[in-house]
């Protein structure tokens, strides 16, 4: 085991219904704690940069507009182990095979619309903290 960082995003449909204070407890309970968040609007080329390893899949367009329809919350969570951690605490990607008490079994609407984003892979984890975050940002 050993202290990381990981890249969380909360997702439009989840901003939209008011759920990031209780998306952030979710996660705060399962151990990882917020080291950087920052609301924003993205753009359609950040988007299509951000999921650029998706860009020829079937659903990749449809995702990018999905991800610019509202506002999302970037955040830098830390704590043991944490990319695997937070995955576990996310639940799978469609909230219909999700976990019980994981966040896309409570508040997924579909496999698009499922509220979080989270990093895969430490070497995602890093590529993808830095797409949003100065290391003078991150206060652990
Ligand atoms: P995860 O977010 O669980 O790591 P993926 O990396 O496979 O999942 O996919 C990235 C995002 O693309 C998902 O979180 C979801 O928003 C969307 N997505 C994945 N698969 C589909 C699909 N079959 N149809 C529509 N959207 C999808
Ligand atoms: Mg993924």
């Amino acid at each position: 085991m050993a202290v990381e960082r990981t890249l969380s995003i909360i997702k439009p449909d989840a901003t939209r219904r008011n759920l990031t204070g209780q998306i952030n407890a979710r996660l705060e309970e399962a151990g990882l704690g917020i080291v950087a968040q920052r609301r924003i609007r993205l753009s359609l080329d950040q988007a299509r940069q951000f999921y650029a390893v998706h860009q020829s899949r079937a659903f990749f367009n449809d995702l990018c507009e999905f991800m610019v329809s509202g506002p999302v919350v970037v955040q830098v969570l830390e704590g043991e182990d944490a990319i695997a951690a937070n995955r576990e605490v996310m639940g799978a990607t469609n909230p219909a095979n999700a976990a019980e008490g994981t966040i896309r079994q409570a508040f997924g609407e579909s496999i698009e619309a499922n509220s979080v984003h989270g990093s895969d892979s430490a070497e995602n984890a890093a590529t993808e903290i830095g797409f949003f975050f100065a290391e003078c940002d991150i206060v652990g």
